[in-house]
């Protein structure tokens, strides 16, 4: 359990963070905006009621007395038109009295807290009307403040309006109750909210369990690969997404190491055994000649017997340390520009006097074949070739040797008349060891690693090598390599 740390609850928690802030930014947008929407329509309610006012207030105004000489005043708008009374070239006389227009009454009624209200100043700041919903303590808005604006005070909402003849007129509303129910809308918005949070978290976490699944499936695979059980395979659909994906690629890799291992281990046992078959009969010539006084040539064929033993313990350590020195990616190769035909003609002249012993006829068809690689090494893949022809063909049979090109390979190609091998013996060949017919390949310096050195050689060139071979018929061996 790694807790916090975890990749899982590090995403959960981001994940619950994100939803948090996305979810606050919501919900206060939304809260505003229902907020500014209620103000914009007590707004507009204010406003209509103070048009009513001004509508009476210049009724008042057009029944008062008729204009003394005053100065012009301040230049506000009251809404009020054109006539030269009002453009302030003769400023009307302060109404002395002031009353609500008829219909203009019912906009006004009532004198509780939840009541529309209103007041009226002249100009020097006397108190002309105000309605009875009008809070006690309320005074003229600063004549110097704004000439037309909205004010709150405490929960009170008011706008008041300075006209051109300098009368203000304040009309306001408590809107506590508004203010309330809008607090009692905040609390489904924050419920919506915590349920919608809540349920975001725990689907995030489903989610996210789904997601990492696999992960944790993956791991406990590697953990028993880890402790030597190469046989496991992560038990996940190898589907299309990213983990399915890598799954594969895993499982194929947990695949190929398990195959190597296997080689490794069977030729670990195999070269013992190789090594181990010549030391006894060895041993054992040795002992037999031991037993008794033996004549000088019976000593003499005892070494003779030992030295080739030897030589034959010696090839095939070499041929195991090359191999060995190919897996580890250790053995140089001198590259350079050649022609597999110069190559071939080479170990053609090698094997020319083992295949007239055995009466075989060489056939050639040599074309210019260039590649690039290492000289000696390729002509110890052709020379391999070649002494297998020989080895496994019928006598008075044949061997024909082809090089050439085509568009992105030199080939090399080797055809005998030979014993031919079965399809499933063609798969093999290339095996450390292998070979079709234990029994009859032993003797001769036969080690079964001829092959595996050509496949070996041939691939550290980047080349390919392929067999195909009809039982009775005869074998063909095709080198392909990389074109200059
Ligand atoms: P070996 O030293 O036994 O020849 P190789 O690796 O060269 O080992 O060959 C492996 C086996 O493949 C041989 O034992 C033989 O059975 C088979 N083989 C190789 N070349 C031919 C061929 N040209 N025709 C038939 N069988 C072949």
């Amino acid at each position: 359990m790694k807790g916090f740390a975890s990749i899982r609850w590090r995403l959960q928690i981001w994940h619950g963070l994100i939803l948090v802030l996305v979810l606050a930014g919501f919900g206060i947008t939304a809260w505003e905006l229902v907020r500014a929407n209620e103000l914009r329509r007590i707004d507009a309610d204010l406003s209509e009621r103070r048009s009513a006012i001004l509508a009476s207030l210049r009724r008042a105004r057009e029944d008062g007395p008729p204009p003394r000489g005053l100065p012009p005043l301040r230049g506000s708008t009251d809404g009020e038109g054109s006539r030269p009374r009002d453009r302030g070239e003769f400023p009307p006389p302060p109404p002395r009295d002031f009353r609500l227009g008829g219909r203009d009454v019912g906009l006004f009624e009532g004198s509780d807290r939840n009541a529309y209200y209103y007041a009226l100043w002249v100009r020097d700041g006397t108190e002309l009307a105000r309605s009875a919903a009008a809070p006690p303590g309320l005074t003229r808005p600063d004549p110097a403040a704004a000439t037309n604006t909205i004010r709150m005070i405490g929960t009170r909402r008011e706008l008041f309006e300075y006209t051109r003849p300098g009368e203000c007129v304040l009309v306001g509303l408590d809107i506590a109750p508004q203010m309330a129910g809008l607090r009692r809308f905040a609390w489904p918005l924050l419920l919506a909210g915590g349920a919608i949070l809540a349920l975001g978290v725990a689907g995030g976490g489903w989610l996210l369990n789904r997601a990492l699944r696999p992960i944790a499936q993956i791991s406990s695979t590697a953990t028993k690969i880890a402790v030597g059980d190469l046989s496991q395979r992560i038990p996940i659909a190898e589907t299309e997404d990213e983990l399915g994906e890598l799954a594969g690629v895993l499982n194929s890799t947990f695949a190929r190491l398990e195959t190597s291992f296997a080689q490794q281990a069977r030729f670990t046992a195999d070269a013992s055994h190789e090594l181990r078959t010549p030391v006894t009969v060895l041993l054992s010539q040795i002992q037999t000649t031991l037993a008794r006084e033996r004549t000088a040539t019976e000593y003499r064929d005892l070494l003779e017997a030992c030295q080739r033993t030897a030589q034959r313990m010696r090839r095939l350590m070499e041929s195991l340390l090359e191999l060995a020195r190919f897996d580890a990616g250790q053995e140089p190769l001198k590259r350079a520009p050649l022609n597999l035909a110069q190559v071939a003609e080479e170990s053609l002249e090698l094997i020319q006097p083992l295949a007239a012993d055995r009466g075989l006829k060489l056939g050639t068809d040599l074309s210019t074949a260039r590649c690039e690689g290492d000289a000696s090494r390729l002509g110890q893949v052709i020379t391999n070739l070649l002494t297998n022809a020989v080895q496994y063909n019928r006598s008075g049979g044949e061997i024909r040797v082809t090089t050439g090109t085509d568009q992105e390979s030199a080939m090399l190609r080797v055809q005998d008349t030979g014993v031919g091998m079965a399809p499933a013996d063609c798969e093999r060949v290339f095996e450390r060891f292998f070979r079709v017919d234990a029994a009859r390949t032993t003797g001769a310096g036969r080690t079964g690693l001829g092959l595996a050195i050509v496949k070996a050689i041939v691939e550290a060139h980047g080349g390919t090598v392929s067999v195909s071979s009809v039982p009775g018929e005869g074998t063909v061996f095709t080198v392909r390599l990389p074109r200059r």
